[in-house]
């Protein structure tokens, strides 16, 4: 009999503590898991699941514009928010649920309330007296949207947290920022018929794509009415009323009934009792692990966005496999954190894997670049100007393909496909022989013949 209250501790309840409790678990080990918001952490209940609802919901606008050309007469089209959102919580709920089912299934005992550590093998709950003893701990407590701390008028700004749950929609939306997140949800309100701005400091949009992806979606944003603003700050918001006044440091003054804030995420290690404990973090304040997600303190482990590696929901699960193969299976395994596809589900949508053409170019010199642009079969007929980019980055010497970047409808899904052929180190020739799928985009990627 251990000498311990569990075998495993796990604090959040997300992708990555969820997976690596329900594995444990099935070991046969003796596991808890705190949570102290929703089960089902980010992803499920504030993040991909809820954001790729409301993009397929703003896509309908243009589906209805498109429509016309093929014949179709869209007369009376409106749009609901309240409908949209309450299916969207209803489904998250569900969502939730299943996962909670699932841990109770694998013997995991849920502890809905805050967790912390005292000391490198204790565990304080919040609404408990007396420290739990455990042997390991696992710290998957995710991270949080940042704010503008110091700028005037910062609590007037929702985060994306917010934008799911708004009692009403907005007529217009100033969005800070141009990640992922920020690109996702000026597509979705501008979708929705929000007027929406975005400004950022820099000179593109989608910091680490490609350079040529940054530029496609940042035009056809442009094009499709979402007002870029590049290479200014917020001076400060302030309340006019129904609105919000927001002031940038161009000397421009924007009014919009809300602001948000895409300007990044920080891993949750506040409060933690972490360095109390003797853990290391890193500068940007994420636990420091080594590739097996131990951290320096023997008995303690991280994983998913709070070690701030590759913040995506299957690099959590991945990093939790791993955790628990090598942990509670005696099976030593490590995730490998190269060519892993991602997405943004923006307009048009965005799916890349592998390196970028600078990124390539800095390891391994001049490499071949394959690059098509065109307009999808189905924008022709229906008058929609959007366009479709297709990018493959190749070795100069060995021929294989290093990167695939995609922007047109498909893109994500086609990344998912290209990361198998990356993964595996094919060569442009392998691509090549393989035939192509008429009519599709996809066939596309096997058709480039011209370095461009
Ligand atoms: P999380 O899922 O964040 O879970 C951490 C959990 O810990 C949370 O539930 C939190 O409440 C809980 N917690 C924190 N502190 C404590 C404590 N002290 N005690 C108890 N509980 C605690 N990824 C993709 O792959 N694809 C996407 O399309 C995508 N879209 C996204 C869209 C948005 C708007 C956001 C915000 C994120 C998106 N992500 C996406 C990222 C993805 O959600 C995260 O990478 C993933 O959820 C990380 O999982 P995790 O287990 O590390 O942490």
């Amino acid at each position: 009999m251990s000498k311990y209250d569990y075998d495993l501790f796990v604090i959040g309840a997300g992708s990555g503590g969820v997976r690596a409790a329900r594995l444990a678990g099935q070991a046969g080990k003796r596991v808890a898991i705190a949570e102290e918001y929703r089960i089902g952490g980010t992803c499920v209940i504030r993040g991909c699941i809820p954001k790729k609802y409301l993009v397929h919901a703003s896509e309908f606008s243009e589906l209805f514009h498109d429509a016309k050309g093929y014949g179709w007469t869209v007369e009376w089209a409106s749009f609901d928010w309240p409908t949209l959102r309450d299916n969207v919580q209803a489904e998250v709920a569900r969502l939730s649920g299943i996962y909670e089912t699932n841990l109770k299934r694998a013997n995991v005992e849920v502890f809905e309330d805050r967790a912390a550590l005292v000391g490198p093998q204790a565990i304080k709950l919040t609404r408990q007296e007396k420290p739990i003893t455990v042997e390991k701990i696992l710290v998957s407590t995710g991270g949080r949207a940042s704010r503008l701390m110091g700028l005037k008028g910062e609590e007037l700004a929702i985060t994306s947290n917010e934008a799911f749950l708004l009692k009403e929609l907005p007529q217009s939306i100033l969005i800070v920022g141009a990640g992922y997140i920020a690109v996702e949800f000026a597509t979705i309100f501008s979708g929705l018929g929000v007027e929406t701005t975005l400004v950022y400091r820099g000179d593109k949009i989608l910091r680490g794509f490609d350079d040529d992806i940054r530029t496609h979606v940042q035009a056809n944003l442009q094009r499709t009415g979402v007002n870029v603003i590049t290479l200014a700050t917020l001076t400060e918001i302030s309340d006019a009323g129904d609105a919000r006044l927001v002031t940038l440091s161009n000397g421009m003054r924007i009014e919009a009934a809300q602001v948000m804030f895409a300007t990044g995420r920080e891993p949750n290690t506040e409060g933690l009792g972490l360095i109390e404990a003797g853990v290391q973090l890193t500068e940007r304040g994420a636990v420091a692990v080594d590739q097996y997600s131990r951290t320096n303190v023997l008995s303690v482990f991280a994983l998913g966005d709070v070690t701030d590696r590759l913040n995506l929901t299957p690099v959590a699960i991945r990093e939790a496999v791993a955790f628990a193969e090598t942990e509670f299976y005696g099976r030593p395994l490590s995730f490998d954190h190269r060519d892993v596809p991602t997405a943004v589900f923006g307009r048009p949508h965005v799916g890349a894997v592998g390196l970028t053409e600078h990124e390539a170019n800095k390891l391994y010199g001049d490499v071949d670049v394959y690059k098509t642009s065109f307009r999808p079969m189905k924008n022709i007929i229906a008058g929609n100007e959007s366009r479709t980019l297709m990018k493959l980055i190749v070795h100069p010497q060995d021929q294989r393909v290093l990167g695939v970047h995609i922007a047109g409808p498909e893109g994500p899904e086609l990344a998912q496909l290209a990361a198998i052929a990356v993964k595996a180190g094919l060569t442009k020739q392998q691509w090549d022989m393989t035939c192509a799928l008429h009519p599709t985009a996809a066939e596309e990627l096997v058709l480039m013949r011209e370095k461009s």
